[in-house]
């Protein structure tokens, strides 16, 4: 069973369709990334995956747990809260801007969730964040606040934050893309070590070549569609579609 099932997603904005029909799915331990040009509905596709959007018509499901569920006439059907609220604790999700609470540690950001949404203790909660802080190179971090770290630390808080309750599957988008290239490859870094360590993960990126050597699978979108879908090398150094050679001709 996949990790993450999207059957048929549909979504629009008024008259803006931006989502069409969007069917792909992630295995376990697999790493697919999403690239695109802007506007092509990426960063909606990853929203409605991660609850903070909701769809119009098709399914998503996390294993066997439905977030939402096409229905007869072409719409869908959500589930319930405390099937949502279950399923928001099986993903993590990494963006661009690091999202970081400005007015809180580092160790009360890595805190927070788990022990005012998971219901988990103080001292358990530290002890996975001083892991976690470890891990990504941050030991001597816990005390400061987002301002005083550099846009690559920051990130890298975020990452950690993202694993804290220890997720099935992590989401990223575009998580480079607002860091100065030196701290680009640190991202991309800590990106790879967990790729290595079997991490699921869906990563929207412009890093054409992290997507080509890290990449189980590429999805390339444009306007709404998926248009090329397989194998890292096949998409990006031989793709078939029109769309697909014109974009990466541009971002080479
Ligand atoms: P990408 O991440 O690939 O750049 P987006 O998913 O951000 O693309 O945007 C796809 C389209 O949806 C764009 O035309 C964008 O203007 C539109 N869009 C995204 N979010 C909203 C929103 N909250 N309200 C209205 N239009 C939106
Ligand atoms: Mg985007």
């Amino acid at each position: 069973m996949p990790v993450l099932d999207v059957q048929n997603a549909k979504k629009a904005f008024g008259d803006n369709e931006v989502l069409h029909d969007i069917s792909f799915h992630v295995d376990q331990g697999e790493v697919v990334a999403i690239i695109g040009p802007s506007g092509s509905g990426k960063s909606t596709l990853l929203r409605c995956c991660t609850t903070l959007e909701t769809l119009d018509g098709g399914s998503i499901y996390f294993g066997e747990d439905a977030l939402v569920q096409a229905t007869p006439s072409g719409g869908c059907a959500y589930s319930d809260r405390e099937t949502q609220q279950r399923i928001r604790r099986r993903f993590g999700l990494v963006f661009q801007n690091f999202n970081l609470f400005p007015h809180f540690s580092v160790m009360q950001n890595l805190c927070d969730a788990p022990i005012h949404i998971a219901g988990i203790g103080r001292e358990q909660a530290m002890a996975k964040a001083t892991e976690l802080l470890q891990k990504m190179g941050l030991a001597d971090k816990a005390d400061a606040y987002p301002c005083q770290l550099s846009g690559g630390q920051q990130q890298r808080v975020a990452i950690a934050r993202a694993l804290a309750l220890d997720p099935e599957i992590l989401f990223f988008d575009e998580p480079t893309s607002a860091l100065d290239p030196e701290l680009t490859g640190e991202i991309l870094q800590v990106m790879r070590q967990l790729a290595n360590e079997h991490m699921t993960m869906v990563v929207v990126t412009h890093e054409m070549i992290f997507a080509r050597d890290v990449a189980d699978r590429v999805i390339f979108m444009d306007k709404g569609f998926i248009v090329e879908e397989g194998d890292p090398r096949q998409v990006i150094d031989h793709p078939v579609q029109d769309r697909t050679k014109a974009f990466l001709k541009r971002t080479f």
